[in-house]
């Protein structure tokens, strides 16, 4: 393994969680308060293995093949202590393959996702921590995601099924939109969610260019990809 790839994720990694400890004292929250989730689709295990090694805990993918093929490829201690997320748009039928290896799956949209990640996960033995995707752009842009009116429903879903956790909300800032506005209103979501569902406490907001926007919303979870790893390779 190449030991300047190494150092390179580990100076990146360090400014990301200065990132996060700034934004977190900004908004008057324990650093501890907002888990770091390192997106590391498009690069391989080795990455994988170096952000492990370096104490990275939660890694996510956002495709299903790509999830498991390297998931796959990690030793039992590597994996043991690794937390495995799903954050890309899921078909129904590859649902039931990541109930396989993924530990959560942030991405649910719709009822025919709940239920064929029920079954899966039914089938796999495997209990999910899950979270609801928002659509907070409402231009149908296809970054995936469910419409606010349509939240408690999918929450109920999942709620009834004994394989599913309900943890919380997901969102992506709408492209050429102010994050602040879509946090924000993110932020109300969830709180609306939580009168129903007090364990659904998490809020999965902010990547690279905007993760201090959603700490100060009072994102618990950062999903950051380019800032870690660098440029994503083009395919
Ligand atoms: C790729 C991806 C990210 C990471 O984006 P960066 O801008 O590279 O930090 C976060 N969330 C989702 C859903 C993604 O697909």
């Amino acid at each position: 393994m190449s030991v300047q790839r190494t150092g390179e994720l580990s100076s990146r990694l360090e400014q990301v969680r200065e990132r996060i400890a700034r934004a977190a004292e900004a908004a008057q929250r324990d650093a501890q308060s907002v888990q770091l989730v390192v997106v590391t689709k498009f690069f391989p295990v080795d990455d994988l293995r170096r952000l492990i090694e370096l104490g990275v805990t939660d890694i996510a993918e956002n495709k299903d093949q790509e999830a498991g093929a390297k998931i796959a490829e990690l030793t039992e201690d590597e994996r043991a202590r690794v937390t495995a997320h799903f954050v890309g748009q899921l078909q129904s039928n590859k649902a039931g393959h990541v109930a396989s290896y993924a530990d959560v799956v942030q991405s649910i949209d719709r009822a025919k996702i709940v239920r064929a990640l029920a079954n899966g996960a039914q089938r796999h033995g495997r209990t999910l921590e899950v979270m609801l995707q928002v659509d907070l752009d409402g231009s149908q842009a296809g970054r995936g995601g469910a419409a606010p009116d349509q939240i408690e429903e999918l929450a109920e879903l999942v709620t009834a099924s004994p394989h599913l956790n309900l943890r919380g909300l997901m969102a992506v800032a709408p492209r050429d939109a102010d994050p602040d506005d879509a946090f924000e209103r993110l932020a109300g979501l969830s709180q609306a969610l939580r009168v129903d569902h007090p364990s659904a406490t998490s809020m999965s907001a902010g990547m690279s260019g905007d993760l201090e926007t959603a700490i100060r919303h009072g994102a618990t979870h950062v999903r950051i990809g380019t800032a870690v790893l660098g440029a994503r390779p083009t395919a």
